[in-house]
């Protein structure tokens, strides 16, 4: 196994460097969160990787609660043609699986990666797990995993915000779980 230089050049290799040590316990799961995902979302019920796709609330706690060692990985952007957002983010998030990989391959065998967006890989996803078109590149987003995000990441010192229109910086977040 490595020591955190060693992963820490490895997350570098891949192109990141912003981002953050985080100790599992201080990533914070809410109920309000998943029921914000169940009414509000239009991603409910029609992304596989998305709830009612997850673990209960409680499951998701005692998930992150099995790990020892978790990393947060920052990503800002601004968009002129807010339409662009959508191919960004399928790249961030197929770069990471591409960490979670090498991870897994070097023997961190829990390696889990929570994406920061959610799954976009198909164009026509059929919303439910079984049915799920890529199942060995989904993954659920830390927010569908029932984490506030905001509150997780603040007392990291990391920024984050509600925006009011797409011109405005996103600061979004993907979990690394590993051991
Ligand atoms: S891989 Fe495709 S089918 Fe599966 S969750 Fe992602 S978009 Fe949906």
């Amino acid at each position: 196994m490595k020591n955190r230089e060693e992963l820490e050049s490895l997350f570098e290799k891949h192109g990141y460097t912003d981002f953050k040590w985080m100790e599992p316990k201080d990533i914070i799961v809410s109920q309000w969160v998943r029921l914000k995902c169940t009414f509000g979302c239009p991603e409910y019920g029609r992304n596989a990787s998305c709830p009612p796709n997850v673990p209960s609330v409680s499951e998701c706690r005692q998930f992150f609660d099995e790990y020892s060692t978790a990393v947060t990985f920052h990503f800002k952007k601004t968009f002129e043609k807010p339409e662009d957002r959508h191919a960004w983010s399928r790249g961030v998030n197929q770069a990471l699986l591409k960490l979670e990989r090498e991870l897994f391959l070097g023997g961190y065998r829990k390696a889990f990666m929570l994406t920061m967006d959610s799954c976009s890989i198909c164009a026509d996803c059929p919303g439910a797990r079984g049915e799920c078109k890529s199942p060995k590149l989904a993954r659920p987003t830390p927010e569908s995993m029932a984490v506030d995000v905001y509150a997780t990441v603040r007392q990291y010192g990391y920024p984050i915000e509600v925006l009011r229109d797409y011109s405005e910086q996103m600061n979004r977040y993907a979990f690394l779980m590993i051991e």
